[in-house]
């Protein structure tokens, strides 16, 4: 595979003089590149330049920004081997679950959001019974809110970081991307690639850096798209709070598989290890824990782990090398084994797996399946984010969505049986911002379904008419035509007890007769 190295970035804003961070390639220790650290002056420049460029984005209207995204979704295609090679270079993942994940879905996006984002933005006409506002005309419009900061984490850096910038750019916004500092090389492609594309100087800025560059991002938006963990995600919404500007988390995950005793078990068990186990773990919306009903428990645990022991994990080294990359990030091989062991001190058994390999400078983690778990362990409860599956048995479908809403996130979930109204029922109770029955994580690929958590998975959501309308503000606008427009209004001064007593009459009329809802709302 050949090394991705990055050059200085374009902008001028930052480069060799600026403090570096280096790039390092998970799956072989290599450093492959470096990255300016920018500081809050550098981005407080990357923000002016943002502001002053869009009005001008704006003004071109939707169809030549969707030009621009178009030619977007065919450069990342056409360059898609480049891309790949990035995001493997800097992840360690596969270059499957660069393709599949990353590459099919940026592709994906940049033509939905060109081909929806006009429609799903579109003035609306409202219509009001209140009587004051009969025969105006009421306009619902949505706005770009100007600039919009991403900060993105390390998992995906094109789908999860650079994603969310794509809706807010097909709004009319300027974005100042902010990728997690382990993983900013494929954002700064992304970057160049859309200046080929036709999208003008200054619209989208990259602000490479850690911690505190994104803090200064939040310090100069106009709103926030934050994804990562929820320790970080509360910090950005109390910043946003206090400058009373309006951010959407997608942080954490704990996602449950229930599987009933009439699924599908061989479906089942595929789609348990490999969503559990695809980006070595590494996803929010992952099968994180199983809850088996008794009967068909045993059959399961042993499909599973025989997919399971079958798994190549390495070093990939081109399409079809090994099953399961690297751990992006160094600190997560800690939180694993923390998991692992904290269940094994608690009774847990672990029936394949469960230690750190070290390939050459590389990390990875073996795929790991345990079983006797229970909600005491952390790997129950807290995100573990690897290649981790524990499974555990319940008595019931009662006790499998008691425990399945026994956590403190709500991203995803899913449902396995071949009674399907069932499943939905299940579905339905599950505190989650998605639910798939027969299927897991499949809701993502949906970009006409909104994707957001609940609980302490997240506020707001991505995708659908909500993830781009969370990009602008809305304005209300009443146009009273010339013939309606009275000199003087009867409810305006001076007031008088003569007028007071008719409106009296009138709201009596209208809303004291105890019937039902008309439509009629209070004056
Ligand atoms: P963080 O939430 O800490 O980081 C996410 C992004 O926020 C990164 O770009 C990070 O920069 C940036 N950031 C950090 N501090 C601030 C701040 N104060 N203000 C603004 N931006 C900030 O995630 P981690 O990468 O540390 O991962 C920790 C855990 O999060 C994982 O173990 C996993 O459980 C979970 N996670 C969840 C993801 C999801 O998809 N929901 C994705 C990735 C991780 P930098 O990286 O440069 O520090």
């Amino acid at each position: 595979m050949a090394t991705v190295r990055q050059d200085p970035p374009q902008s001028g804003l930052g480069g060799a003089l600026d403090p570096q961070i280096p790039v390092e390639n998970p799956a072989t220790g290599q450093v492959i590149g470096s990255v300016p650290d920018l500081d809050r002056c550098a981005v407080e420049r990357l923000c002016e330049r943002g502001r002053a460029a869009q009005g001008g984005w704006e003004a071109i209207g939707f169809d030549r920004r969707g030009e621009v995204l178009r030619r977007a979704q065919k450069w990342v295609i056409d360059n898609s081997k480049l891309v790949v090679e990035t995001i493997v270079s800097e992840t360690g993942k596969t270059f499957e679950d660069a393709q599949f994940a990353e590459v099919a879905y940026a592709a994906n996006a940049f033509g939905f959001w060109a081909k929806h984002a006009a429609r799903y933005l579109a003035d609306e006409r409202v219509h009001s019974s209140q009587v004051l506002l009969k025969g105006k005309r009421l306009i619902l419009r949505y706005r770009p809110l100007g600039l919009v900061g991403v900060i993105g984490p390390w998992n995906y850096p094109l789908t999860n970081s650079f994603g969310d910038c794509i809706p807010a750019l097909a709004a009319g916004n300027s974005v100042i991307l902010k990728p997690s500092e382990v993983t900013p090389l494929t954002s700064l492609l992304m970057e160049r690639a859309l200046l080929e594309c036709g999208l003008p100087e200054g619209v989208l800025s990259v602000a490479s850096g850690r911690g505190q560059t994104g803090e200064a991002v939040v310090e100069n938006v106009d709103m926030v798209m934050f994804t990562g963990s929820t320790r970080t995600g509360r910090r950005v919404a109390e910043a946003a709070a206090s400058r009373l500007i309006p951010c959407s988390l997608e942080l954490g995950g704990k996602d449950p598989m229930i599987v009933l005793s009439d699924a599908d078990l061989e479906r089942a068990a595929n789609l348990a290890v490999y969503y559990s186990m695809q980006n070595a773990g590494q996803t929010c919306i992952s099968i994180e824990r199983v809850y088996v009903e008794e009967p068909v428990y045993d059959a399961f645990v042993a499909r599973v782990l025989e997919k399971v022991r079958a798994l190549r994990v390495g070093v990939p080294t081109g399409p079809g090398s090994v099953d399961i990359g690297a751990i992006t990030f160094a600190p997560q091989l800690v939180t694993i084994s923390e998991h692992i062991a904290d269940a094994e001190g608690k009774g847990a058994k672990v029936l394949t797996g469960g230690h750190v390999l070290q390939i050459g400078g590389g990390r990875f983690f073996e795929p790991t399946v345990l079983v006797d778990v229970n909600h005491e362990m952390k790997v129950m409860k807290e995100e573990t984010f690897g290649p981790v599956l524990p499974v555990m048995k319940v008595s019931d479908v009662e006790e499998a969505v008691a425990l399945a809403n026994d956590s403190p996130y709500g991203l995803g979930a899913s449902v396995m049986t071949r009674n399907t109204s069932l499943g939905e029922q299940i579905a339905r109770r599950v505190r989650a911002g998605s639910a798939n029955v027969n299927d897991a994580l499949i809701n993502y690929t949906a970009l006409e379904l909104p994707m957001g958590g609940a609980k302490a998975s997240g506020l707001g959501s991505r995708h659908g008419a909500g993830g781009i309308r969370k990009y602008c503000s809305q304005q209300a606008i009443v146009i009273t035509p010339p013939r309606l427009a009275m000199k003087r209004e009867v409810h305006m001064f001076p007031y008088k007890a003569r007028t007071t007593r008719l409106i009296e009459r009138f709201l009596r009329l209208l809303y004291g007769r105890g019937r039902r809802d008309r439509g009629r709302q209070a004056p």
